[in-house]
């Protein structure tokens, strides 16, 4: 399978990590760590040494798993563990996990004493589509999703479907959820392929499409300036009813699931505002629904989910603004929505599973 290019950064496909020895060698690292949460220190951590079985000089620098965790207090941890190292600027970190640890560890890396180099080995189907590609870092503030953080570009990302095999299915299906995005905004005949496709048992070349149009939008606007604004279908809405849910505790979702949930939302946006059609908007709904499980969002809460969209990073003079489909495959960005309206798709979500 071909590497991917992106502003000097290689994503390697299915290498077993082969090229990772030559990276490290020729960088002339002072010192290398492999950044982990407990899970993948378990699972993943035995597949990355049997692959590089000549490759024994890293330390360990573990964090504990969840989203819960992706926060300062533990990047504070982690730069005190880098500093307790004698870390250098010459280090080099690699981020062996879910997409929490791409994101916290990339962000880490890119502060601490004003960047090191960092590479992405991620191990789930979510971070190999879409958090370990495009140089977002970041970290959550208050459970607000990603409110500090970065554009930094990691050294490599290696993604192998090897890792996938420990993933528990819920997992598998928060990823695919990402997948689903980004045929919806760029490529219809993708989506239509997902549609008969089984993501507990993916085509390592369907993972591979998914990158490359995240890495086409990156790559064309790296800072999301504008047209970067469409990978976030979903995610105005979905990240709220996320944060929502990790503030309450009552119902965690996986990032995929909150996301799915948001994209339900904005189809119905898109219907009102940007022209997507009523079949097609049947199509997104009936699809979601056949493959996530349902899930309230309580009217109860409503309110603090508009408070916590005005706190979404693409608003501007505090305004919301969305990524809507104009068809499938087709996605406008900067879209001004009313509050009613939103209430309204929050209430077309809740009611699309009895549809
Ligand atoms: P995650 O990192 O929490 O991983 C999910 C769970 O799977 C964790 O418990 C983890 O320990 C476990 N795990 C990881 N690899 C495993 C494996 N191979 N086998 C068994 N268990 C494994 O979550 P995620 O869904 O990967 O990522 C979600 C995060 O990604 C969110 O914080 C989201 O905001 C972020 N994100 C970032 C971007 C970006 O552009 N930077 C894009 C999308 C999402």
């Amino acid at each position: 399978m071909a590497n991917l290019e992106s502003a000097g950064t290689t994503i390697y496909f299915e290498t077993s990590l082969a090229p990772l020895m030559e990276i490290i060698e020729q960088g002339k690292y002072s010192k290398v760590f492999v950044f982990t949460d407990g899970n993948t220190s378990e699972i993943c951590l035995p597949v990355f040494r049997s692959l590089l079985a000549d490759f024994s000089e890293f330390d360990l620098i573990e964090t504990d798993p969840g989203e819960e965790n992706k926060n300062i207090d533990f990047c504070i941890g982690i730069w005190k563990t880098l500093l307790d190292f004698e870390a250098d600027r010459k280090c080099l970190m690699i981020n062996l996990g879910g997409g929490v640890i791409t994101d916290m560890g990339g962000f880490v890396a890119s502060t601490y004493k004003r960047g090191i180099d960092f590479i992405n080995i991620p191990t789930t189907l979510l971070s190999q589509v879409d958090a370990s590609v495009g140089g977002k870092t970041g970290i959550d503030i208050d459970n607000i999703k990603n409110m500090v953080g970065t554009f930094t570009l990691p050294k490599a990302v290696f993604i192998e479907s090897e890792f996938l095999k420990t993933l528990p299915e819920r997992e598998l299906l928060s990823g695919f959820a990402e997948m689903i995005k980004h045929g919806l905004i760029a490529d219809a005949a993708y989506y239509q392929s997902l549609k008969t496709s089984d993501y507990r048992n993916l085509d390592p070349a369907a993972v591979f499409r998914s990158v490359e149009i995240k890495n086409q939008v990156v790559t064309e606007d790296p800072q999301e300036q504008n047209i970067r604004k469409i990978l976030n279908f979903g995610h105005t809405i979905g990240h709220a009813v996320e944060s929502y849910a990790l503030n309450s505790r009552s119902k965690t979702l996986t990032h995929g699931e909150a996301i799915a949930i948001g994209m339900v939302c904005e189809a119905f946006l898109s219907h009102r505002y940007c022209n997507l059609s009523t079949e097609e908007l049947a199509d997104i709904t009936a699809y979601f629904c056949s493959l996530y499980p349902a899930y309230t969002i309580e009217p109860a809460s409503f309110d603090a989910l508009l408070k916590l969209m005005q706190s979404d990073k693409k608003n501007e003079h505090g305004q919301i603004l969305f990524s809507l489909l104009e068809r499938i495959g087709h996605c406008e960005y900067n879209c001004k929505v009313t509050e009613k309206d939103i209430l309204e798709s929050l209430n077309y979500y809740n009611e699309s599973y009895n549809k």
